[in-house]
Parts: structure tokens; C-alpha cells; sequence
């Protein structure tokens, strides 16, 4: 039975500027050029090997990573509508090394839109979800022209951010600071149609995904997180644990937000080092927001992630989030590590886990 009482992203959107003196309608008109964008995209990814959008562009990015051609299309996409648009000052992609300004002949707005055009585009071939994730920042100085400066404040100063999940059905996921909901693609009315009006995370989990391949690279804190869920109803956790690793960050947080668990991205030890591999402005953060919304948590280990001072565009950082309890575990883990001596009890329970 098909309902005729649904809320649609505008109506939902033009609700919250009725309500709100701090969400204008420059504001919800942004979101609608970046749903626009993801409507595009979602068409893309769904023609797949037909819509000649598969392989290789040929170049790499800023990261060093090897652009699909859906990166850049999806990238080209995302700067078109939301430079016409009229709302933002300038863009910031995953894909583009420096901030785009918006051309001259359009009007400038006083928003900065950061995005990942297209996340997880490793994962095209193999028709695993992809997704698109964005951030919406306040233009710290209205009329200007914005520099990376502009563009480098704290999680906590983001107006809006969401993405995209192009799964078996388009899902569109948004906070603008008041919950975090979902809202599904009707494809036949070409709208993002209200359907979870309030995701909520709950705090236990028994599910954690990571990449275990990397597990020789980690700190001791991970190990000693991952050895414990391993362990299972015997270990000091008295619960067994499932593992996912999907290895897409959209598909990764959406699993989440839908029914828990925890995510991990951690910084490890290889040579040379690496804060990570996730990117704090147009990855992490959004991802962030979304969750806290949601009455998750996200952190690098040691910091909540939206209190992070970013001091560059494509920095990276290592990201762990979902539901409270495994984070805030995760977070003592690293406590004990730094501050304790290897006496702690933590780290000798059950010979689990040898400091050094
Ligand atoms: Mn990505
Ligand atoms: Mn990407």
C-alpha cells in the first residue's frame, strides 16, 4: 500500500528554516543541490557496465590514489550544482587538490561544501554499495574569497553533513543538528522520501569491523581492543563478537546507524607512520556528526573527532566510531596506555595482551 502522507527532503528541510533562525533557506537549498547531485550519481552507479562510467580515468588524485572514472564524474557533478547554485563560496573535494572558488559569473554564497564525490569507488566492480559524503561549513568571512584557512574548523563548527548510500535502494543521510534521518529515494517520483525519522544508535554492540590484515601494524590499545572481542564469551568481555569488514566507510557507517557496532581505522605503525588513512574533512567529520547525532560516538583513540583542529585540507586521522560503550573502551584503552605502567590490570588480564 503505497502511503500518500510521506515528508519529502524539501518539505522536511522547509520545516526546519519555519522552525529555526539559525537554519536559513540558503541553507536548505544547498541540501537540495547536493541531493540533486547524489539523484545524478545514484543513476550512474545504477547503469553500471551499461552507462560506460566503469574503469579507470587514467590519473591519480592528491591522495595518490588511482581515480576511477565515476570519481571524476561524480566529482564534476557535485561542482557544477553546487557552483550554479548559488549558496556556498567555494567547494573542496577529495578529488581536487586545492579549494574551488566558485566562478565569477555565479553568485557567491556563504557556505563552504566539502565532499567525498563518490566513496569506496574501489569497490565499483565488484557492485559492493558506494556512497557520497559531504560536509557544510559556514564561510568564516562572508564576501571573500575563501583560502584553505576558511576551510580548516573543528567537526563541531559544521552546519549540515550527510551522504549518500547507493545500496540495493538510494538513502540519503542527514543531520543539521537535530537527530539524524533518512530518507529514501522513490525512484518512479524522483524524491528523497522521509523513512527513518530518527536513527539511534544503541550503546552495546557485539559486532566490530576492522581490517585485521593490518593488525601487525597497530598500537597496543587495538590489539588489546581486538584480542578482547576475539577472546568471546571466555575473554574478559563474557560476549561473542562478529566481525564485518566491508571496507566502503558509507556502507560501514550505515550498518551502523541502522543496528550498532563499532568501526575501527586506526592510526598504526608502519613505515612511514600513518595518522590513519581516513580524511578528516570530508570523511571523518561528517561521518562524526552524523553518528553523534544518532547517540553514537567517534574519536581517533584519544580525541572525540569533531574537536580535532585541522591544520590541512586532505589531512587524514585515524577514526573509530559507533556505538558508546566500544568507543568510550577504546578510548580508556588508549588512557591506560599512555598514562599507565605496565602493572595496569587492564593489560595483564588474563595474559591477553604484553606490554612491550
Ligand atoms: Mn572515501
Ligand atoms: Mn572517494
Amino acid at each position: 500500500m503505497h502511503r500518500t502522507d510521506r515528508t519529502t527532503l524539501a518539505h522536511f528541510l522547509i520545516d526546519a528554516t519555519r522552525r529555526r533562525t539559525d537554519f536559513g533557506s540558503d541553507a536548505a537549498a544547498l541540501l537540495l543541490d547536493v541531493a540533486q547531485s547524489c539523484k545524478t550519481i545514484a543513476r550512474l552507479v545504477a547503469m553500471g557496465a551499461l552507462g560506460d562510467a566503469l574503469g579507470k580515468a587514467g590519473v591519480t588524485n592528491i591522495q595518490g590514489e588511482e581515480q576511477a572514472r565515476l570519481d571524476v564524474m561524480s566529482d564534476s557533478i557535485f561542482q557544477r550544482a553546487a557552483e550554479f547554485g548559488g549558496h556556498v563560496c567555494a567547494v573542496a573535494s577529495e578529488e581536487q587538490d586545492e579549494p574551488v572558488p566558485v566562478p565569477p559569473h555565479y553568485p557567491r554564497g556563504d557556505y563552504l561544501l566539502l565532499y567525498d564525490p563518490l566513496d569506496g569507488s574501489s569497490n565499483i566492480d565488484v557492485n559492493v554499495s558506494v556512497g557520497s559524503i559531504f560536509s557544510v561549513l559556514r564561510m568564516p568571512r562572508p564576501g571573500a574569497s575563501a583560502t584553505i584557512a576558511d576551510f580548516l574548523q573543528p567537526g563541531v563548527r559544521q552546519v549540515a553533513a550527510g551522504y549518500a548510500i547507493y545500496g540495493p535502494c538510494t538513502m540519503l543521510v542527514l543531520t543539521i543538528g537535530e537527530g539524524t534521518a533518512g530518507f529514501t529515494l522513490d525512484p518512479a517520483l524522483g524524491d528523497f522520501v522521509l523513512t527513518h525519522p530518527s536513527f539511534f544508535v544503541p550503546g552495546a554492540t557485539k559486532e566490530f569491523a576492522v581490517n585485521a590484515s593490518n593488525s601487525r601494524f597497530w598500537e597496543p590499545p587495538i590489539r588489546h581492543y581486538v584480542e578482547e572481542c576475539l577472546a568471546g564469551i571466555e575473554g574478559p568481555r563474557e560476549k561473542d563478537f562478529n566481525m564485518r569488514w566491508i571496507a566502503s566507510l558509507v556502507a560501514e557507517a550505515h550498518r551502523i546507524l541502522v543496528r550498532g557496532g563499532v568501526f575501527l581505522y586506526p592510526r598504526d605503525n608502519r613505515q612511514p607512520r600513518r595518522a590513519g588513512r581516513l580524511r578528516l574533512m570530508y570523511e571523518a567529520n561528517p561521518i562524526a556528526f552524523i553518528l553523534e547525532q544518532a547517540g553514537a560516538a567517534a574519536s581517533t583513540g584519544t580525541q572525540r573527532i569533531l574537536d580535532v583542529e585541522p591544520t590541512e585540507l586532505h589531512q587524514r586521522v585515524p577514526l573509530i566510531f559507533g556505538s558508546r560503550e566500544e568507543v568510550e573502551r577504546i578510548e580508556a584503552l588508549h588512557g591506560a596506555a599512555s598514562g599507565a605502567s605496565p602493572d595496569t590490570p587492564l593489560f595483564n588480564a588474563r595474559g591477553l595482551f604484553r606490554v612491550g
